[in-house]
């Protein structure tokens, strides 16, 4: 049985995700459409919200990101 503690965690932790959230598995599968969007001079936040969601709280697919950023200019730059 949950106590009253765990209980009322649990509960705050329900009413703070929001059902739209997505989760790192989701994140990853579009962070890479979302960075060729951003190359692409496209406004990918507002396109993918959701990801830019995911990758403003999530620090390990925000380092994901940044490194395909930094691969994919490094292409387009050779
Ligand atoms: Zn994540």
């Amino acid at each position: 049985m949950l106590d009253r503690d765990q209980l009322s965690s649990l509960v705050r932790l329900i009413a703070t995700t929001r059902p739209d959230e997505i989760g790192c598995d989701e994140c990853l599968e579009e962070v890479d459409r979302f960075v060729e969007m951003k190359l692409a001079g496209l406004d990918a936040s507002e396109a993918m919200p959701l990801v830019q969601d995911h990758l403003d709280k999530c620090r390990d697919c925000r380092e994901e990101f940044e490194a395909l950023s930094r691969a994919l200019r490094a292409v387009e730059g050779s």
